[in-house]
């Protein structure tokens, strides 16, 4: 186990991916941040990492879309690391509609960026974590790639599909020391769910507080979201030696949901 390990996190600008990274430069670890926003934040981002925890932080915008800036950015953080220990897939989008409504293009972007941005980014670093027997791969799912919601298609489609490539990456991977394991969030409010709160309140004609009580939390036993510290804390886990025997595993952290 190379120490400090080298991490990349894809879509780490924001929310769950910027918590993950944030708790990988607390143990130390070099970062390769990525996602989309505002340079100059992202730079604040970037160089505030850095300083507050002195490890190298890198930042690149590909799109995970693009298969080719996706090599591209796992090419940058080896050069500039040596090696990439700790992959997580994290970018995500979403898009609730009917199914008969549902637009194609949504469908074909939440399946790229939410399935197959992760096979292109496992791909790349796979041989070389092989290659020195230790690797960690940790794909951020949700408790919808265990369970569905209607209008939410073609998300719980990609979650359900990056549950299943989880397993078969942690079979390539088990004689080698690469775990790979899927993370699944129930509901945590990052910045994309706090926007929608006002949107589904609107759409509704329901107070705030009940969007958040009745539709979001409905689903959650815990009737609290889940923070992003938690799952960070999880992440730093899955990537210790203590964890190496956990892999091909799907990790509820949902307050519940599935559960029920
Ligand atoms: P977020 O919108 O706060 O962050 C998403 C990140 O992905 C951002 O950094 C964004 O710039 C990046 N991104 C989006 N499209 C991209 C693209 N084409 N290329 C590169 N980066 C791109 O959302 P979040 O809630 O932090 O979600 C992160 C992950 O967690 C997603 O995979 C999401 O499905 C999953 N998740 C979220 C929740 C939740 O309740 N927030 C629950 C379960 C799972």
């Amino acid at each position: 186990m190379a120490s400090p390990l080298n991490a990349v996190i894809t879509g780490s600008t924001s929310g769950i991916g910027l918590g993950i990274a944030t708790g990988f430069a607390a143990e130390g670890w070099n970062i390769m941040l990525n996602g989309f926003g505002d340079p100059g934040e992202i730079e604040g981002v970037r160089a505030g990492l850095e300083d507050k925890y002195g490890v190298k932080v890198l930042y690149n915008g590909a799109d995970m879309t693009k298969p080719e800036e996706i090599r591209n950015l796992i090419a940058e953080a080896e050069t500039a690391f040596g090696q990439v220990d700790v992959l997580v897939n994290n970018a995500g989008i979403q898009h609730v509609s009917p199914v008969e409504d549902f637009p194609e293009a949504k469908w074909d972007a939440i399946i790229a960026i939410n399935l197959t941005s992760a096979f292109h980014t496992t791909k790349a670093v796979f041989a070389g974590m092989k290659k020195r027997g230790f690797g960690r791969v940790i794909n951020i799912a949700s408790a919808h790639g265990l369970v569905a919601s209607p209008f939410k298609s073609a998300y719980v489609a990609a979650k359900h599909g990056i549950v299943g490539f989880t397993k078969t990456i942690a079979l390539e991977g088990a004689e080698h020391g690469v775990t790979c394991n899927a993370i699944c969030p129930g509901y945590v409010k990052t910045p994309l769910v706090e926007n929608q709160i006002a949107d589904t309140a609107k759409a509704r004609g329901i107070s705030e507080e009940s969007v958040v009580k009745d539709v979001m939390l409905g689903e959650q036993p815990t009737k609290k979201f889940v923070e992003v510290e938690e799952i960070a804390a999880l992440a730093v886990f899955l990537c210790s030696e203590s964890a190496s025997s956990i892999t091909g595993a799907a990790h509820q952290i949902d307050g519940g949901w599935v559960a029920h």
